[in-house]
């Protein structure tokens, strides 16, 4: 398995080390940064699995780094665990909110930590399965019907006939309603027997999976110089 990597924002000298040992100690790959600028710009430039994220840091805050992180595309699918002060419970709503997985209060035990840190991962572990399988996962939007399992799509009761291609790229951009893609993302993220391999076979694919989804064609939004997405109902 790859090393997971992850990112420790900690002002805090000895926190800092004390968390860092911990995660080394049990294999992870660890980054450092002490501010939120710091933050951002590794998180920009690294593959990140996770990141611990100090909220009272120097300059700008854990919240505004959090909040920067949900909004990138590209780093937004990376989990973030906040550490905060224990009476803090505004800043952990706001995190909450804006997307953080987690918090733990300070101070932690490390063990504590560690524990939530395998805990993401397991979560990340079984929705991935869950992707990959998707036996059981069937995915029900308005009139559409995805049987992941089946490799079926149904349009208000009646089977369209896709693509293999045309069906994984549904089945991705359907799997998280709301959430913007970009080609790269797409084309990494869809394995049909027919990949599509450049940003421009992705285009073509949309085109087409659009005209077979006929009135719920629609759904597939294209968002204007990033990619596209899934609509998402309960955004009203
Ligand atoms: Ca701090």
């Amino acid at each position: 398995m790859v090393t997971r990597s992850i990112l420790v924002v900690e002002d805090e000298e000895s926190i800092q080390e004390l968390i860092g040992s911990h995660l080394l100690k049990e294999g992870y790959q660890v980054t450092a940064a002490e501010t939120g600028e710091q933050a951002l710009e590794i998180a920009g430039a690294a593959r990140l699995d996770l990141v611990l994220l100090d909220l009272m840091l120097p300059g700008v805050d854990g919240l505004s780094v959090c909040r920067k992180l949900k909004e990138n595309p590209r780093t937004r699918a990376i989990p973030v665990i906040m550490l905060t002060a224990k009476d803090s419970e505004s800043d952990i709503i706001t995190g909450l909110n804006l997307g953080a997985d987690e918090y733990i209060t300070k101070p932690f035990s490390p063990s504590v930590l560690m524990a939530r840190v395998r805990a993401i991962f397991r979560r990340l572990e079984t929705d991935h399965h869950d992707r990959l399988e998707g036996a059981e996962t069937v995915i029900r939007i308005q009139e559409l019907t995805i049987h992941p399992g089946r490799h079926e799509v149904l349009l208000t009761g009646r089977p369209l006939d896709l693509t293999a291609t045309e069906f994984d790229l549904l089945a991705f951009l359907a799997a998280k309603p709301g959430w913007t893609f970009t080609r790269q993302q797409i084309i990494a993220g869809v394995h049909g027997d027919n990949c599509p391999i450049t940003p421009r076979a992705v285009d073509v694919q949309i085109v087409g999976l659009r005209k077979k989804l006929a009135s719920a064609g629609n759904n597939i939004e294209t968002v204007r110089g990033v990619g596209y997405r899934f609509k998402d109902f309960n955004e009203g």
